[in-house]
């Protein structure tokens, strides 16, 4: 049977941004529906990715990234704090390789003018710290930390039912269509969804459900990365990072919250979203890590997973940024589109929450 349901606002997509943005919507009071096209929430890219509180060092100038960033740190180690979710600011160390101090210290003065804490550690220094660690100098972030994602998205979608939202998950929204001051939303099983105001949260699907006839000039570029597990006792303390490489942060020693340690991503374009780790990769991956760590034993890499970053390319290249698409080029339009979420997004969750609030106000 087809049935009509209106509210107030609908979120299309239970990522953790998709939940934080409803809870926002939810806590303030308005009617919110989240749809889901899988059975659980978080399961897509907000399950597969280095889990990692960015503390804010990379990110361009006055980007949505970097402002997001700064605030969503803030916002998250608070909400993790008051909802008892397992979480640590473990710290990172980035360390260079000889002939890369200058882009280390770009990384330093940049930390510096966004007040983020960070201190420099020179090779003798840094063998004190960590003996294995080879590197030519390396930078100390202590806010940089880890939480468990899961207990996240959990977290945030009790808040949203709290609030009286409403989760429906098994639902795939085929279409995204505005009728004067309207949204409405299809579901694949008939049910339309007529709201004041529709988010389009649907992370590496998000582009498909732009509303025509007002789609920019914007295509999916999908960059997969893939992690190996390290079986065994790591010597390091914090998370390490060689310098970033193209298209991410570089192959790096990230933490769970039980310890395991897990190595990775990598970057490799593909042309759709697909999840399998190559066994093969291992090579690569070694090459990579013996830089920073010549002692790692190739034998304790297992491909663990991989996830795929949602990037956009606009007629400039690939938009280094998050773009909120609607309501800045018309306030009264009644989609908002939150495109290229890439990392650091799960940082930034609460504070795109928070934005995408004041943005459809
Ligand atoms: C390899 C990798 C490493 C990363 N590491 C970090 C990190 O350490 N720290 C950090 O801050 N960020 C990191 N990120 C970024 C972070 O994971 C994402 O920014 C964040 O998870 C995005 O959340 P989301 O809710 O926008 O997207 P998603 O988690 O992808 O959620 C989108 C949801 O929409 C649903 N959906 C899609 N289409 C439809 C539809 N038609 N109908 C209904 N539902 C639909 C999907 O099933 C999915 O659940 C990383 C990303 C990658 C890929």
């Amino acid at each position: 049977m087809m049935d009509t349901v209106n509210t107030e606002v609908v979120v299309v997509g239970g990522g953790v941004v998709g939940v934080a943005v409803a809870r926002q919507f939810a806590m303030r009071g308005a009617q919110v529906i989240l749809i889901e096209k899988e059975s659980s929430l978080g399961s897509c890219t907000s399950a597969r990715n280095s889990g990692v509180i960015h503390a804010g060092l990379y990110y361009t100038e006055y980007s949505l990234k970097e402002k997001l960033c700064l605030v969503g740190k803030e916002l998250l180690y608070q909400y993790c704090a008051d909802k008892d979710i397992p979480h640590s600011a473990i710290g990172k160390w980035i360390v260079s390789a000889p002939g890369q101090e200058s882009r280390l210290e770009e990384i330093y003065q940049r930390a510096l003018s966004n007040d983020v804490p960070i201190s420099r550690l020179s090779a003798a220094e840094m063998r004190r710290e960590a003996a294995e660690l080879a590197c030519s100098a390396a930078l100390e972030s202590t806010s940089t930390g880890i939480v468990d994602v899961q207990q996240l998205v959990h977290s945030l979608s009790l808040d949203f039912e709290e609030a009286g939202g409403l989760v429906h998950c098994r639902a795939r929204a085929t279409s995204l269509a505005v009728d004067g001051r309207k949204a409405i939303l299809t579901i694949e099983d008939g049910t339309t969804i007529v709201a004041d105001l529709a988010i389009n949260a649907a992370g590496l699907n998000a582009l498909e459900l732009l509303p025509d006839p007002m789609s920019p000039d914007l295509e999916n570029y999908y960059l997969k990365g893939s992690y190996f597990s390290y079986s065994g006792g790591v010597p390091f303390r914090r998370l390490v990072y060689p310098l970033p490489a193209a298209g991410g942060l570089g192959i790096h020693l990230t933490f769970d919250l039980s310890g395991a340690a897990t190595f990775g991503p990598n970057t490799e374009p593909v042309g759709a979203p697909e999840f399998s780790v190559a066994e093969s990769d291992v090579h690569a991956f070694v090459n990579a890590i013996v830089h920073y760590w010549p002692n790692c034993d190739p034998s304790k890499l297992s491909p663990a997973y991989s996830g795929v970053r949602p990037q956009i390319i606009g007629r400039d290249g690939v938009v280094n940024d998050f773009i909120f698409w609607g309501k800045e080029i018309d306030p009264k339009f009644p989609v908002l589109s939150l495109l290229g979420i890439d990392s650091p997004g799960l940082t930034c969750c609460l504070a795109i929450a928070d934005q995408v609030f004041e943005l459809a106000q």
